[in-house]
């Protein structure tokens, strides 16, 4: 295919049979298996396949247990999609998606959704093998967001602003970065010493390098990693390999995104937002098309596949 714009992408997968074509490729190879139980050397319906094993016998599209099932919508529509969220380092707005690819921004709205499901990591990602890790916490906030502030605290423990006024409306990020590689990010109700230091612990195995600044809910993690800290407070922001401005430009660009082109976004769709720039982040070396192969190659559903095995993913 070698496609370098959606111009490309739209005039590619402008036959609707061609993409289905692509994807079952990209999800089965040459042999399709049933999404039900597994058996391969289904039979080809009008639709789709049906299934030869006696006991399943069931219906099925390149479609099922996958991020596109139950939907009308166009595979070139979902392509195009998938290509303009990704491609970009800070992602694309329903309002911006429904204007490129003619559909109603509701349509938008629901295709990027479950486009971010399919950006879930799906698996624990593990840091800091290869090279130092830096850890910090960030604050996304609605009505706060052009205040400036360093982690300022007042003498309870509570944020401030760079005017020294109370931070109002925030919600904790915590994230792990590689320098030279990979982040991982969770949204946490409060940046407590336990959250911290517990989420660190899933991704960084023990005895790595890790850099962090010197708030105290770090000041454990010294028994179990080869940590050093950062001071801030005394306006030290680089001290030979102590630094956190790894993590600190990922930050911005977190804040770039959601503030310029979500505008606000809600508590309850924050941790998908993390997942949707987090996986464009870990997969910014792959070329334009990689990366949309390997996103599709990611599009089977954790959701559906659940429900169809009655098994966790
Ligand atoms: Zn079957």
């Amino acid at each position: 295919m070698n496609f370098k714009s959606i111009v490309d992408l739209l005039t590619y997968f402008s036959d609707e049979t061609k993409a289905v074509e692509y994807y079952e490729n990209i999800r089965w190879g040459d042999e399709p298996a049933c999404p039900h139980c597994g058996s391969v050397k289904p039979y080809k319906t009008n639709r789709g396949y049906k299934c030869r094993e006696k006991e399943c016998h069931k219906k099925f599209t390149v479609r099922t247990g996958t991020i596109f099932e139950n939907s009308k919508i166009p595979f070139r529509v979902w392509f195009a999609a998938i290509y303009l969220a990704t491609s970009s380092s800070k992602g694309v707005s329903s309002v911006q998606l429904a204007r490129q690819v003619g559909v109603t921004q509701k349509t938008a709205w629901f295709v990027l959704h479950r486009i971010r499901e399919m950006l879930k990591d799906k698996a624990p990602t593990m840091l800091g093998e290869k090279s130092a890790v830096e850890a910090d916490e960030a604050y996304i906030g609605q009505k706060d967001q052009n205040k400036h502030f360093n982690k300022r605290r007042s003498a309870d423990n509570k944020l401030l602003t760079n005017d020294g006024s109370p931070y109002k409306d925030k919600r904790a990020v915590l994230g792990v970065i590689e320098r030279n590689g990979k982040v991982v990010l969770k949204h946490v109700p409060n940046a407590t010493k336990e959250n911290m230091v517990a989420f660190i612990e899933k991704h960084v195995p023990k005895g790595s390098k890790l850099y962090t600044d010197e708030f105290r809910g770090y000041a454990s993690l010294g028994r179990t990693y080869d940590h050093a800290t950062v001071k801030h407070a005394l306006n030290v922001y680089v001290a030979g390999d102590v630094h956190t401005n790894t993590i600190e430009n990922f930050w911005s660009i977190l804040k770039r995104g959601l503030y310029g082109i979500y505008h606000s976004v809600s508590d309850k769709h924050l941790e998908r937002y993390l997942d949707e720039f987090a996986a464009r982040f870990n997969n910014r070396l792959l070329g334009e098309e990689g990366k949309f192969v390997k996103f599709l190659e990611d599009s089977e559903s954790p959701l559906s596949y659940k429900r169809l095995t009655g098994r966790p993913v």
